[in-house]
């Protein structure tokens, strides 16, 4: 197609998980025309990430040490471990900030497909860190279908979790036919008498859901089609001028049906298992388009937890965005399948991990922008509106 190097490359980044031929080409062109030294930058980062990264001795995460920053840490509770099945759910988990144990990472998922069983993952050396007994708790957070099918892209898909036998939700369950179910929150790994057992399936119970509930859940549903109808619009340029206002009113909104969520005790599903839905719809795209749409003003500052840390992280507007709609879209299409206590389960545990803090430093950021363009104004114009105001 192309000459040479262009399509080297190309070819090597099509050869990456999640980038496809027209992204790869993309990406591409993009390197092409950056400044030198922001590709100098990303070619260093590989080399060094190569070079330098390890995989911890004890848990298999990755370190740039012996141990990784978790095992090392004396304030994690050595007694609680939860397994995953590679280092990304590692993070997916501790950006809910709920676990304070540590972590066991297995390698990938056993795939009879793939011809990968229990001995090629790290499955040895974690019978070996429970040999002592001196681990009180462990939580399977392994993905629950056999081969692994492909996750959500949210945190919570890879916390959810089969969890122990006495990991049970001490919270208040909204009906009597789901309070022996585990929440699928990672906030029931603190639960400390933890007897170990292996993975077991359960039988699903029919669920009744609370009218009250089946409401909320209605209202959500009609909530999420309104924000993502917006959000697409505007991402199609229906409304160039207006943008910023509108996607402002539009994210407040969708911030008072997460409230409504939180305000709520936690939904639990009968079933142990979220139903699989196949592969969720790509919402990249929109993100470019969003992307393009608030060139200029897109990234921005932002704290990464107003209450533990003054520390800054940099945000762009186009992808919280984006990350917000895959949430709600993803609850959408369990409310499709007629399943409201999944889709509102998951509405609520992903505002409470993850789109609800996109949402909320969103906002602040385009408030930010909204006050810029309404009151900051050249001194010409300040000085004629003073001199309207003192003649008129
Ligand atoms: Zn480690």
């Amino acid at each position: 197609m192309y000459e040479g190097a262009v399509q080297d490359l190309i070819d090597e980044l099509g050869r990456l998980p999640g980038v496809g031929p027209k992204s790869a080409q993309r990406i591409a062109f993009h390197i092409l025309v950056a400044d030198e030294e922001d590709v100098t930058r990303l070619a260093q980062a590989i080399d060094k990430v190569k070079a330098t990264v390890r995989f911890c001795i004890t848990c298999g995460n990755v370190a740039e040490a012996e141990q990784c920053r978790i095992c090392s840490d004396p304030r994690r509770d050595p007694t609680a471990v939860c397994v995953v099945e590679e280092p990304k759910d590692v993070v997916a988990i501790e950006r809910t900030r709920e676990f304070r144990g540590r972590y066991h990472v297995l390698g990938g998922a056993i795939s009879p497909i793939e011809g990968i069983g229990p001995d090629d993952l790290r499955i040895t050396e974690l019978l070996s860190r429970l040999a002592d007994g001196s681990v009180g708790e462990v939580i399977i957070a392994t993905d629950p279908n056999l081969e692994g099918r492909p996750r959500p892209p949210t945190s919570a898909a890879s916390s959810r979790q089969w969890g122990c036998g006495s990991a049970v939700s001490r919270r208040d369950s909204p009906s009597e036919a789901t309070s022996n179910t585990p929440t699928r929150s990672p906030s029931v790994a603190l639960s400390k008498e933890g007897e170990c057992c292996m993975p077991e399936v359960r039988r699903s119970v029919p669920e009744e859901l609370d009218p009250d509930l089946q409401t909320l859940g209605e209202e959500t549903a009609l909530e999420a089609l309104a924000f993502l109808t917006v959000v697409r619009e505007v991402a199609k340029g229906a409304v160039p001028d207006s943008a910023v206002p509108v996607i402002t009113l539009a994210l407040s909104q969708i911030l008072v049906t997460g409230s409504r969520l939180g305000a709520i005790n936690d939904v639990v599903p009968a079933q142990r298992f979220e139903p699989d839905l196949g592969s969720d719809e790509d919402v990249e795209e929109l993100r470019l388009s969003l992307a393009e749409l608030f060139t200029g003003i897109d990234d921005y500052a932002e704290v990464i937890d107003p209450l533990t840390t003054t520390e800054l992280s940099r945000s762009q507007l186009s992808g919280d965005i984006a990350e917000i709609c895959a949430a709600l879209m993803h609850g959408l299409r369990h409310h499709a399948d007629g399943n409201m206590t999944e889709a509102l389960w998951w509405w609520q545990f992903s505002y409470l991990a993850t789109w609800g803090a996109r949402a909320a430093s969103a906002l602040r950021a385009m408030q930010s922008i909204l006050g810029h363009t309404r009151l900051d104004a050249d001194e010409e114009t300040v000085a004629e509106a003073q001199f309207d105001a003192l003649h008129r």
